[in-house]
């Protein structure tokens, strides 16, 4: 569908008009030919990125410079986000980042990329361009690196947790020898790439619907123990994923990590989760709060963390007890609870006489914990007569 959309047309034309050659490539090309819808659209094109931005900006089509370094825009129109990167090879690398060239060779912009199936250029008159073969690996899901493997993770050593992540996504169950035996060896030398890059490949492995086997496999080569600081409770998370529930990456993470509330923080902190990641995962983390707990305490805590931080802690929590009837009843019973509304609000005060500040918000505090412990039976006129008898 995205080759249909007017937007897409309108940056083709648009590079079209400055004399360039252009084609789709990398994971929206390998989605389309899988049939996967995916909105993230990539572009190749022999045009120098100076002559992109001009050709996007007379066609009145906003050019960012989000990776310039590496001849890459991005264009944006009614929303919509296409990343043009100019044809290029990788001159040095060191491991993290590489020094590029520009090329007007289509051949060698494919051989710089990672795995075959993502080295798939499709033009804009729908045929498929296919320089390192990987059509033949796309059908039958092998994921495997353009050249030989261990010489393509020295020059990036993020191309580990690629492999492994796309593994997930699109591996049949049979890994690549060479890809296994080269990202074991380069096990000990991930702790120097970018915390941020890591983070972003280990959620797209974490995410995926089916992330059990790739996780199977970077626990094996000793990748897993070194981007998660330690051993890994495969057990924990092996029941985890046998379970019903919508993929939920953190709560994957907090699973691998044993629901050690302190070893997960410290991870998080470590790969910069952002501080609404870090909270949910302290949330969810804090299990003891769910177990053997009596229904009136249970729907105390419901309403103190909320249904998704509660429904998080008990999934957690069956993940390393196992089946369990006690804990299906409290997940049954916590899918179905709705919120009570607390009945009183500052106007209530205000109207009574009690002045806006911290006095005001401190009552209102203390009436919420009265009208909790009550099993939120109290009503607001119980309420306010228990707090302002006089008003
Ligand atoms: P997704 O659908 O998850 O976005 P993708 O294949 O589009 O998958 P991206 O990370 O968006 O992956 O990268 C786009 C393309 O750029 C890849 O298909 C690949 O050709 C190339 N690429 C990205 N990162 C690397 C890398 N570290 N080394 C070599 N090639 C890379
Ligand atoms: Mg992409």
């Amino acid at each position: 569908p995205w080759r249909k959309w007017p937007e897409t047309q309108a940056v083709l034309d648009a590079l079209i008009n400055e004399g360039g050659a252009v084609r789709f490539v990398g994971g929206c090309v390998r989605d389309a030919l899988l049939g996967l819808a995916t909105d993230d659209i990539d572009i190749a094109t022999d045009l120098l990125p100076g002559t992109v931005i001009q050709g996007l900006e007379r066609a009145g089509i906003t050019a960012l410079p989000t990776g310039l370094d590496h001849g890459t825009i991005t264009a944006v129109l009614n929303k919509r986000h296409f990343e043009i990167t100019t044809l290029r090879v990788d001159v040095v690398s060191h491991g993290r980042h590489a020094e590029i060239a520009f090329t007007q060779h289509w051949e060698r912009d494919a051989e710089r990329r990672d795995f075959t199936f993502n080295a798939l250029y499709l033009d804009p008159a729908g045929e498929l361009v296919d320089p390192v073969g990987g059509l033949a690996d796309l059908a039958v899901r092998h994921v495997r690196f353009i050249g030989n493997a261990e010489d393509r993770i020295r020059e990036d050593r993020l191309r580990v947790l690629r492999y492994f992540r796309f593994y997930a996504r699109f591996g049949a169950n049979n890994p690549d020898e060479h890809a296994v035996r080269a990202c074991a060896k380069a096990a000990r030398q991930l702790g120097q790439l970018s915390v941020e890059r890591v983070q972003k490949e280990l959620f797209l492995l974490l995410d995926s619907e089916n992330p059990g086997p790739a996780l199977e496999l970077m626990d094996d080569t000793g990748v897993l123990a070194a981007i998660i600081d330690g051993p890994a409770d495969k057990g924990r998370l092996k029941s985890l994923l046998s379970l019903d529930v919508p993929s939920d990456g953190l709560l994957r993470f907090a699973a691998l990590l044993g629901g050690d509330k302190e070893r997960a923080l410290h991870l998080a902190t470590k790969l910069r989760f952002s501080n609404k990641q870090k909270d949910r995962l302290a949330v969810m983390c804090a299990g003891d709060v769910v177990a053997d707990m009596p229904a009136s305490t249970r729907k105390e805590a419901l309403y103190k963390i909320g249904k998704a931080g509660f429904l998080e802690q008990t999934l957690l929590l069956w993940a390393s007890l196992g089946p369990n009837h006690k804990l299906d009843a409290y997940l049954e019973e916590a899918s179905c609870w709705t919120a009570p509304e607390f009945p009183v609000t500052g106007q209530d005060l205000l109207s009574r006489g009690i002045g806006e500040g911290e006095k005001l918000g401190r009552m209102l505090k203390e009436m919420e914990s009265r009208w909790i412990a009550s099993g939120f039976r109290r009503t607001k006129a119980e309420l306010l007569s228990d707090f302002l008898p006089d008003a």
